[in-house]
């Protein structure tokens, strides 16, 4: 039980082990909490999920003191050119760290200090109260924390068994791709990485991202197609081909591509929890959100999440007894969480317009939005050189 004198001994179990759930358990844990730590997968399987970390994501994995690793394992891009219809639209210079999901777990998981008890058993049950809760795993005994995090991504089960739902924001509302590709013979592409946008609602591929990994192309491809298109079938089975067919100017930008294995994909339900204010529980990462893959906020979702809970909300909570649904809803209701739940979910709705919306009012906005861009990176361009050179005459 919890008491007023001796907060950092609060016991703090934490269910699943992908980035949500490895992360708060090295913020927990480094700050002095008692942390265990469960997960079905010793090892965090393969799978199709983010690719690459930038912008505020890269900040918020510093703040939570996580990033170093991460980044020395990573591959570091800056130049991106944007490509439309065989145009360049413009190019941009902001460090992406390319790295694959189950390595980006691994290297957080490292990161657990020796404290953590980690588990890899199976959930199978939960009960909650105020004051102690009561986790049933498959293969030991229970265990009785202050406090549980559930960090078990899109899986249902245990949230259902103390009456957390999802309310659906929209079903199947994207389905991405993702594959490794090799230059056909050993010359290496024209550029650091490169986005190739779509056509709009002609075909409903909002973008095409390609970009180094470990000595590797990874293409991720952002759509809004139908499940049941026939052109995923032709795509999954010729991904170049097939894409050079959708994108026209492509080839002449990425050469002479072969993809090295399979496509992956996922298709992706926009959900938010519902219910979620309980004694004693509190979800983080898609097990409160799912985010729409185009838009690229799961991460910054799940680390705004992490930030707000681990930080600043557990450290007040602990300082008096119990775990009473009034503290855990502070964590739904913190300002800063819900603006970026938000904006996550705005951002999805956005991309999907921008891409398959046929109304006048979202063909005009996309011209505007690509005549704009084009006209700030001819600009940017211009003073980039004029920069150059009165450097490179000063210098010399
Ligand atoms: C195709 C795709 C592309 C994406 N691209 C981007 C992107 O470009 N940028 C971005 O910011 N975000 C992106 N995202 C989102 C991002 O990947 C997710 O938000 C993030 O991976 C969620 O992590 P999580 O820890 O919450 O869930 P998960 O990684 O799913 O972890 C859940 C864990 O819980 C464990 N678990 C579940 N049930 C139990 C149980 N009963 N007992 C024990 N363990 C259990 C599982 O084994 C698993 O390890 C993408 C997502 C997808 C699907």
């Amino acid at each position: 039980m919890l008491t007023s004198h001796t907060p950092n001994s609060a016991h703090i179990a934490i269910v699943g082990a992908g980035l949500s759930g490895s992360l708060a358990a090295v913020v927990l844990a480094r700050a002095g909490y008692r942390v265990t730590l469960i997960d079905k997968n010793a090892v965090c399987p393969k799978q199709f999920r983010v690719e690459k970390i930038a912008g505020s994501q890269v900040d918020l994995m510093r703040k939570l003191g996580v990033f170093g690793p991460v980044a020395d394992e990573a591959t570091l891009f800056r130049d991106i050119i944007n490509v439309r219809a065989g145009r360049i639209v413009d190019r941009t210079q902001n460090p992406h760290f390319g790295i694959l999901y189950d390595d980006i777990v691994r290297i957080v998981r490292a990161q657990l200090p020796a404290s953590v008890d980690f588990l890899v058993d199976d959930v199978r049950d939960i009960q909650t109260g105020s004051q102690t809760q009561c986790l049933s795993l498959a293969n030991n005994g229970p265990i009785m924390p202050d406090l549980i995090i559930l960090a078990t991504g899109m899986v249902d089960s245990l949230r259902h068994k103390v009456g957390i739902g999802r309310r659906m924001v929209a079903e199947k509302q994207s389905i991405s791709f993702g594959f490794t590709l090799a230059p056909e013979n050993e010359r290496a592409p024209a550029f650091q990485a490169i986005t190739y946008y779509g056509a709009g609602h002609s075909n409903r591929i909002d973008y095409l991202n390609i970009f180094p990994i470990a000595g590797h192309l990874r293409a991720n491809l952002f759509t809004f197609l139908d499940q049941e298109d026939p052109w995923i079938r032709e795509f999954r089975q010729n991904p170049i081909a097939e894409l050079c067919n959708a994108l026209p100017g492509l080839a002449g930008f990425v050469g002479e591509m072969k993809p090295v294995d399979r496509v992956q994909s996922w298709v992706m339900n926009l959900s938010v929890a519902e219910n979620v204010d309980q004694d004693g529980i509190v979800l983080i990462g898609d097990a409160f959100q799912t985010s729409c893959p185009a838009a690229g906020t799961g991460v910054t979702r799940l680390l705004t999440d992490i930030d707000r809970l681990c930080n600043v909300l557990i450290p007040r909570w602990v300082e008096t007894p119990g775990m009473g649904k009034d503290k855990i809803k502070e964590f739904y209701s913190d300002p800063v969480k819900q603006a970026t739940d938000r904006e996550a979910l705005h951002m999805a709705g956005y991309r999907r317009s921008f891409t398959v919306d046929r109304s006048l009012r979202w063909q005009f906005h996309r011209r505007q939005h690509f005549v704009r861009r084009r006209i700030a990176g001819y600009f940017n361009q211009t003073t980039a050189r004029q920069l150059a050179a009165s450097n490179h005459a000063e210098a010399s």
